[in-house]
C-alpha cells in the first residue's frame, strides 16, 4: 500500500485524468436550481495521511457546495451532544434512494439511515433542538475539522433549493406526522438547507475526516465506538443505493454529495476527497467515484 507523499501525488495525477474522461458521462445537478450554474470541468482531488501528508491537484481549493457530504458532519455534531441518537435515525442501507418517501411509509416513519434525506431531517431537527442552530453548529464544526475559514453557508443555494422543495417537504411532513419532529417543519426545512448549502474544498474537506481515519483524534472529535459505527454506516449507506457498488469496486467508507463532492476514508492511514459535479443517476459524482476507484487501486488504499 502506497504511503509516501510522492507516490500519493502521482497515483492522484493518475486519478484526476481518469476521473476527468468519465466525467463527461454525467450531468450536473438540476435539484437545486442554483447548482445548474456551476462549471461542469471543475475537478478537485486531495489527499491526507495519519502521517500528516497533505496533498491536492487540480481544483482542489475551491469552494463547492458539500450539499449532502454536511450530512456526516451533522451526524458527528449531533453525536457529540445526544451519543444515542441512532435510535433514532436507524443504521441500515437503503433500497429505493435517498430521497423515498415510500421507504419512510414502511417504516413507520423511522428513517433508515441519518444519509438519506428522512434520516438527515432527523438529524438537523434534533441538532437544532439541543444547540438552538443547526446551520451554525455543523458550518462551525466543518470550518474547525477543515481548518478553512472560507467555509460558509450560501444563501443563494439554499433559496434555491428551498423554492423547488416538494420531496423533502413531503418526507419532513410524513415524519412530523408520526410525531418524529421537536420543531416546526418549515424550521427544520430551513436548516436542513442552509445546512446542505454550507461550502468546502475537497482539500477541506479531505482533513475534516480525518477523525474517522486517526486514531489520536478519537475522544477529541468523537468517542471511538460512535467512530466505528460512522465509518460502518458511510460503507453500508453513505453513497445511497450504490454503496454495495462502491463497496464492491472501490471498499472504502465513503460519503457523496449532489454538489460532486465525493470523500472517501481507510482507517488508521488516510482520506481521499474527489469533486466533480456531474453525476449519476444515484446522485453520485462520475468523475469523482472514478478518480477515487482509480488512486484505490493504484494505492492499494481498501479496508479489505
Ligand atoms: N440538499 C440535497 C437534498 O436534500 C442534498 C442531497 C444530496 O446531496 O444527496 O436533496
Amino acid at each position: 500500500r502506497s504511503s509516501h507523499p510522492d507516490q500519493l501525488l502521482a497515483h492522484a495525477r493518475a486519478a484526476i485524468d481518469h476521473g476527468r474522461s468519465a466525467a463527461h458521462a454525467g450531468e450536473v445537478t438540476s435539484k437545486i436550481p442554483a447548482l445548474a450554474a456551476v462549471d461542469p470541468a471543475s475537478f478537485g482531488l486531495s489527499v491526507t495521511t495519519v502521517d500528516g501528508a497533505e496533498l491536492g491537484v487540480g481544483d482542489c481549493a475551491v469552494q463547492f457546495s458539500l450539499q449532502s457530504l454536511t450530512k456526516l458532519f451533522a451526524l458527528v455534531a449531533l453525536l457529540r451532544v445526544e451519543p444515542e441518537a441512532w435510535a433514532h435515525v436507524g443504521w441500515a442501507p437503503t433500497e429505493l434512494g435517498y430521497g423515498s418517501v415510500a421507504e419512510l411509509e414502511r417504516s413507520a416513519g423511522r428513517p433508515r439511515n441519518p444519509f438519506v434525506n428522512a434520516g438527515a431531517l432527523i438529524v438537523t431537527d434534533r441538532l437544532l433542538h439541543h444547540t438552538g442552530s443547526a446551520v451554525e453548529t455543523v458550518a462551525e464544526l466543518v470550518r474547525d475539522l477543515a481548518g478553512d475559514p472560507a467555509v460558509e453557508s450560501d444563501a443563494a443555494v439554499s433559496a434555491s433549493e428551498a423554492g423547488a422543495d416538494h420531496r423533502n417537504r413531503a418526507l419532513a411532513h410524513v415524519l412530523a406526522e408520526h410525531g418524529r419532529l421537536l420543531n416546526d417543519v418549515d424550521d427544520v426545512l430551513a436548516h436542513y438547507y442552509a445546512q446542505c448549502a454550507i461550502t468546502g474544498s475537497a482539500l477541506g474537506v479531505a482533513r475534516a475526516g480525518r477523525f474517522l481515519v486517526d486514531r489520536r483524534l478519537h475522544g477529541r472529535v468523537l468517542d471511538s465506538n460512535n467512530v466505528r459505527r460512522i465509518n460502518a454506516v458511510l460503507l453500508t449507506a453513505g453513497m445511497y443505493g450504490a454503496a454495495g457498488d462502491i463497496a464492491y469496486r472501490v471498499g472504502l467508507p465513503a460519503k457523496s454529495g449532489v454538489g460532486g463532492g465525493v470523500l472517501a476514508v481507510l482507517p488508521g492511514v488516510g482520506t481521499v476527497c474527489a469533486w466533480s459535479p456531474p453525476l449519476d443517476r444515484e446522485g453520485n459524482s462520475v468523475g469523482g467515484v472514478a478518480a477515487i476507484e482509480q488512486f484505490s487501486r493504484t494505492s492499494g488504499w481498501s479496508v479489505f
